[in-house]
């Protein structure tokens, strides 16, 4: 195919137009310059009236060769063009050479108004005057863009137009418009999409097992098929689809002028009952001793609901979807749905990719509101009351999944942003512990955990005084968790930063406790309130066991240090038994209450509800 043939063939412009264009406007001529694109073929210019006596044209002039140069940024009102107004040719350098033949055909004054919409222009309008007393008016000017984006859409439907009348336009195969000229359809008429309100739809249709029958019944009966295929698409759709060969095995129906998005369905079912029936061929394959194919296909569908979307994009989501269809595997469609679409990416795609998505989002899930905190309680174990609340951060991806902190804590603080996560944290904890001791509820401490990352910043302390002061809440009401691994890794850091926290009065305890391996003697360094057994030896604890004296030696070593000591994970009465039995003096985990949003904990602590429903109320199991 010669390059020429994919220049669409320039339109034909009536000269009553340009008349009624000059008169509208009060012109005594004008002129329209049509540029073709690609170069191929020679631009055209249509004049009416008055014109200017030079033997070259005018738009070869470096004032309208300016004019027409893409755009690189466009003005706020994209719609409408820009006007080029010159009242006294005269007078404007860069005419000088022109003002003889605008002076000999007494031309005064002129407007050039390029056809153009966002980037793309395709031409200009220019208009003269002869009486120079005659001024443009807003209105007129006003008037000349309103037309000059009327001039551009009719050209180029034009141009669209004619190229579906031109072969060269059309698959060999099948005689179905082929890619080029379904861009060109989709550009132009996403383009128009903002003057007429209307939507489109893109159906990509992609063929089951093509390459198979290619391979296993030959070239010859794979390049039937499509054209089989091409007839019924035809024959099923009728006239308001356009049907298209976009590539090998696949199909590319186009709905323009949609109002509604059920329509849509409706040609997709449509498309899906045609390939209900075989595809009945001209001979017998051998091989299947059938001349009939059932053909299975897959429909992925984008739509275009306005003009911010290019058609790269649309034909891109297209796509995504056609990719969700094929993988159910079974006749069906898809419609893009942006939510799915990320699956679909984040399921195809790379951890590297995965991982920058996160990333992102955790960079903005404050400003988000992503963000949000679930409290779990922690009870004495002898008493039944709730001598502290843990917040547990949680993260909402745009999905509304929560994602766990173990999977995003880490990497939070590789990218630093666990300080501003770790502040807003402190900062809402605080906030809800004011708010729970106002309402009442108990001065249970509410504990934060602390990531290393935080421990490191130089900045902590004045930022806990701070959230302190500003949430005039009591220092002992907040509890700082550090987990053991943490504490070891600089000792001497941890031990300055705690005893900092302990002067201005904050509790400190450590967290999962007994994974750490450390040193039993670096413990009495540390300036602790509290010991959490991690709940690793709490999930197997039974009578008798190594963890059940694992855990009884840690209580005993709390006790002597001085400490509180709490048990983690705590999920079942045995647990709770046999803690009670070796002294332990409080406990957390779901047999009491999952981590909970603040309200419903409220309910919780109000109702007096956070034992198990089923099993007695720590207070009567003492007196079992
Ligand atoms: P953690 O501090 O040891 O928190 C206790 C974890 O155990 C929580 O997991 C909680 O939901 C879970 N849990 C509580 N009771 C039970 C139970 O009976 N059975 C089981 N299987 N699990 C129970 P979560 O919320 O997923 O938090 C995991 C870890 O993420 C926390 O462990 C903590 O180290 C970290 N984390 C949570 N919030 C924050 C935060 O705001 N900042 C920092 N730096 N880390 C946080
Ligand atoms: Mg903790
Ligand atoms: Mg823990």
């Amino acid at each position: 195919m010669k390059l020429s043939c994919l220049s669409p063939p320039l339109p034909q412009i009536k000269p009553e137009l340009l008349a009624e264009i000059a008169q509208a406007l009060t012109a005594d001529g004008c002129r329209l310059l049509i540029i073709a694109k690609p170069l191929a073929q020679r631009a055209q210019i249509f004049s009416y009236g008055l014109q200017p006596r030079n033997s070259t044209p005018i738009e070869k002039h470096l004032l309208w060769q300016d004019i027409l140069k893409p755009q690189t940024t466009t003005t706020a009102e994209t719609s409408l063009t820009e006007v080029y107004l010159i009242d006294r040719i005269w007078e404007h350098p860069t005419l000088a050479p022109l003002s003889i033949s605008f002076a000999a055909a007494g031309i005064q004054s002129l407007l050039i108004v390029p056809l153009r919409h966002n980037q793309q222009c395709i031409g200009c309008l220019t208009l003269f005057r002869s009486r120079s007393n005659l001024q443009w008016t807003d209105e007129e000017l006003k008037s000349a863009r309103r037309l000059a984006l009327n001039l551009y859409f009719a050209v180029v439907q034009q141009q669209v137009e004619q190229m579906f009348q031109d072969r060269a336009y059309r698959d060999l195969l099948t005689g179905l418009p082929h890619r080029v000229l379904l861009d060109r359809w989709l550009n132009f008429t996403l383009t128009k999409m903002s003057a007429t309100g209307q939507f489109l739809a893109v159906i990509l249709i992609n063929l089951d097992r093509f390459k198979n029958i290619n391979d296993s019944l030959g070239h010859r009966c794979g390049d039937r098929l499509l054209q089989l295929i091409a007839t019924r698409l035809k024959h099923t759709l009728g006239a308001s689809v356009i049907v298209g060969r976009w590539s090998g095995d696949e199909f590319a129906l186009l709905i323009p002028e949609l109002r509604d998005i059920d329509a849509v369905k409706t040609v997709a079912d449509r498309v899906l009952g045609s390939f209900d029936l075989p595809f009945v061929f001209e001979q017998d394959f051998q091989a299947l001793k059938t001349n009939s194919l059932y053909i299975k296909i897959g429909m992925g569908i984008a739509i275009a609901t306005d003009d911010n979307l290019d058609q790269e994009t649309l034909l891109q989501q297209a796509d995504i979807a056609l990719r969700r269809a094929k993988n159910n595997g079974k006749n069906s469609y898809e419609i893009y749905d942006p939510i799915a679409a990320d699956a679909v990416t984040i399921g195809t795609s790379s951890p590297q990719l995965n991982r920058l998505r996160l990333e992102n989002m955790l960079d903005r899930a404050i400003v988000d509101r992503k963000l949000f905190l679930h409290y779990q309680p922690q009870i004495d174990i002898q008493t039944g009351t709730i001598v502290g609340i843990e917040a547990l951060l949680r993260c909402q991806d745009h999905h509304s999944n929560t994602i766990n902190p173990a999977d995003f804590i880490p990497i939070a603080e590789e990218t630093g942003s666990i300080i501003q996560l770790g502040e807003w944290v402190l900062r809402t904890a605080c906030n809800q512990s004011k708010l729970w001791q106002e309402m009442g509820l108990g001065d249970f401490p509410v504990a934060v955990n602390f990531s290393v990352k935080q421990l490191q910043d130089r900045n902590l302390i004045d930022t806990i005084a701070e959230i302190l002061t500003e949430t005039k809440i009591s220092p002992a009401t907040l509890e700082v968790e550090i987990t053991e691994s943490i504490a070891i890794k600089d000792l001497d850091l941890t031990i300055s930063i705690l005893e900092s926290l302990r002067e201005i009065g904050v509790k400190i305890s450590l967290d999962d406790f007994g994974t750490g391996y450390s040193s039993l003697a670096a413990l009495k360094y540390l300036p602790l309130d509290r010991l959490k057994i991690d709940r690793s030896f709490i999930r197997e604890l039974k009578l008798n066991t190594i963890d059940a004296s694992i855990v009884s030696t840690i209580v005993n070593l709390g006790h002597e240090l001085k400490l509180n000591v709490v048990a983690e994970g705590v999920e079942t009465i045995e647990q709770f038994e046999l803690l009670r039995s070796i002294n332990c003096d409080a406990v957390q985990g779901f047999f009491f209450s999952r981590p909970l949003a603040a309200a419903d904990l409220e309910t919780m602590i109000i109702t007096g509800s956070y034992w198990h429903h089923n099993c007695t109320h720590p207070h009567n199991l003492l007196s079992h």
